[in-house]
């Protein structure tokens, strides 16, 4: 049907997009973008929807407007094509998002994502983004207790030194130091041989193995982070239970895993966390997650995509070419034809449209356990080795040695929260204070993030409210056994009495964004190769249904903030639309 109706207005269709290209076209001045060259759309004819102008037809139309949408979205409306996002929300951003949290004060806190790493350089000179982001002095602190005195290993961003002092003080000898440093050289070469091929067709896994041919560490870092549980690396290289759990976190973070897990997903986990733009560091996007998520929306919109949000799918139509959509917005229902669609959302939601079964892996199951805090005031350590805004603003490690947490996998693993629960902190506001009123930042508030490991989805399932508020207790524990005063007494206060504090477990993430079992990277990582025959030379974003993609997290390679699947997905679109 809508092939027919593009014949007819194929002829109006022309004269407005050359008028549609004089604008465009100057954007594309701006911000060039050489491996997107335009490629012929359709317009179709316009009629009015509640106020907003949306046309019966669109060249691409994107379910979700997660940021990997937004990518696309970008990619594909500079190449020329009339695009329209459909997002489910009231606002643009899925996982990275800044929102007024806590209502009677200017702090706008990362809700979901918080850092940066994935996020390749080349998708932020293509479209021209003005993204800053932001280097932590700290990489990491590490609170311990030893002979009864209060410890903490800081490992600095700026100063190689500080740490090595640091291990020194916790292990005896620089030996550990020297090691871990060996231990990541693994990661930064797999990093080397991997980063760039992210944003190209995938390889066969035996081609992608021969990279790593060329030297005794490449074969090392193949091995022992692509075929061996990455357990097996930890033990090999470091002694220390603290440092090899500060090395394991990076496997383990959002997903139900162990250090010897045969699926690896661990592995997958791991490689996610270090090969970012081959340094695999983590920095604060200033203005926080929404700031990125603004930025990228602002270039989908200068590249003519339209959005509508608050909408809900009633239907898809996806046998034949020509995927429809059909939905509801503001109690009115509409029905519209693309000749590509995208799907920014997981597997999980799509089947709920296609009536076919989803069909999870056990590894798919996410794991995460989020708190969201302002704080009147930084939380005094015990450890006094450290000034304050040195320990808090890396990751502050809590309860994340190698045994406990190989102790609270087990606990979790047998349906309950574990005794001690791992996590990490975070406070931004220490890189970044753009994120609170002046007022605030002078006053000496901050915001602080706790993400909670050995938290799966199935110790919410059954009674989400009690559970939540049990972990909220204790991953609060964990953190208040460092503390000089229970972190409670250092949290802003709203006008009601309430404390500014918001937990979201595996459930809630799942009901806010679709995230299948609050898996924050909508299912297992995949590994940045291909796995079967018929991935080989592909985009990794396909699906079994004609001209429906997947340009988020769930498409191979996807996961994390990087728009990798976005671009991915973009680059299948203008491949297509060749043939
Ligand atoms: C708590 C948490 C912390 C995280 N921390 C980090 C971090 O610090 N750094 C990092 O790199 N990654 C982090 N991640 C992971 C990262 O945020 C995600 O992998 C990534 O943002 C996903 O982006 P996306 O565009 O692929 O999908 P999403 O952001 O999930 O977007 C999908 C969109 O689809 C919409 N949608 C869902 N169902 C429907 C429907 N039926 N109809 C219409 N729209 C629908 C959703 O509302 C959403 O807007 C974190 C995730 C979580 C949850």
């Amino acid at each position: 049907m809508f092939d027919e109706k593009r014949k007819q207005t194929r002829r109006t269709a022309s004269l407005r997009r050359d008028s549609a290209r004089g604008v465009a076209a100057e954007e594309h001045a701006a911000y060039p973008c050489p491996a997107f060259p335009f490629s012929g759309c359709l317009i179709e004819h316009e009629h009015e929807n509640d106020g907003s102008m949306i046309k019966s037809g669109y060249d691409v139309v994107i379910l979700g407007a997660g940021h990997n949408g937004l990518v696309a979205a970008s990619y594909l409306g500079r190449a020329g094509l009339s695009v329209l996002l459909l997002e489910k929300n009231d606002y643009i951003g899925g996982a990275t998002t800044s929102q007024k949290v806590f209502p009677d004060y200017e702090a706008r806190l990362s809700r979901y994502s918080y850092l940066v790493s994935l996020f390749p350089e080349k998708i932020i000179r293509d479209l021209g983004l003005n993204l800053e982001l932001r280097r932590r002095a700290t990489g990491s602190f590490t609170p311990y207790a030893k002979n009864g005195r209060h410890d903490g290993l800081l490992l600095s961003n700026v100063d190689k030194e500080v740490g090595r002092k640091s291990m020194i003080d916790l292990t005896g000898s620089d030996t550990e130091f020297e090691q871990l440093k060996k231990f990541y050289d693994l990661s930064r070469v797999f990093a080397e041989h991997c980063w760039d091929s992210m944003l190209e067709p995938l390889v066969a896994k035996e081609e992608f193995r021969r990279r790593f041919d060329v030297d005794d560490i490449s074969r090392e870092a193949w091995r022992s982070l692509a075929e061996e549980p990455v357990g097996l690396a930890i033990e090999r290289y470091l002694q220390n239970d603290l440092v090899r759990g500060l090395a394991m976190t990076d496997a383990k973070v959002g997903l139900f895993t162990h250090p010897h897990d045969p699926s690896l997903v661990q592995n997958r986990c791991f490689l996610y966390h270090l090969i970012g733009n081959k340094t695999g560091e983590w920095k604060v996007p200033v203005g926080g997650m929404g700031g990125v998520a603004r930025e990228l929306e602002e270039a989908a919109r200068r590249s003519g995509a339209e959005f509508l949000t608050g909408i809900r799918i009633s239907a898809l139509g996806l046998n034949g070419k020509s995927p429809s959509i059909e939905f509801e917005m503001m109690g009115k229902r509409q029905t519209i034809d693309a000749r590509f669609l995208l799907v920014n959302f997981g597997p999980n939601v799509l089947a709920k449209f296609t009536g076919k079964p989803f069909q999870p892996d056990a590894t798919d199951e996410g794991s995460v356990f989020k708190i969201n805090m302002l704080l009147r005031k930084l939380p005094t350590l015990k450890a006094k080795k450290y000034p304050a805004a040195e320990a808090w603003c890396g990751t502050f490690h809590s309860d994340e040695g190698y045994e406990q947490m190989n102790l609270s996998y087990e606990q979790a693993a047998q349906g309950r929260l574990p005794d001690k629960t791992p996590c990490e902190v975070y406070c931004h506001t220490l890189t970044d204070n753009s994120i609170l009123s002046p007022d605030l930042s002078e006053q000496g508030y901050h915001t602080m993030t706790l993400f909670g490991l050995d938290a799966p989805w199935s110790l919410f399932a059954r009674d989400n409210a009690t559970v939540r508020k049990e972990a909220e207790k204790k991953f609060l524990a964990s953190m208040n056994q460092w503390l000089e005063e229970p972190l409670e007494n250092c949290l802003a206060v709203g006008r009601d009495g309430a404390l500014c504090l918001e937990s979201k477990s595996p459930v809630d993430i799942e009901d806010s964004l679709g995230m299948y079992h609050g898996n924050i990277f909508h299912d297992a990582p995949t590994w940045p190769f291909a796995t079967t025959k018929t991935q080989r030379g592909t985009w990794g974003v396909e699906t079994e249904y004609e001209n429906v993609f997947f340009c988020g997290s769930s498409a191979q390679r996807g996961g994390a903030v990087s728009g990798i699947p976005g671009h991915n997905a973009a680059r299948k679109v203008l491949e297509a639309m060749k043939t």
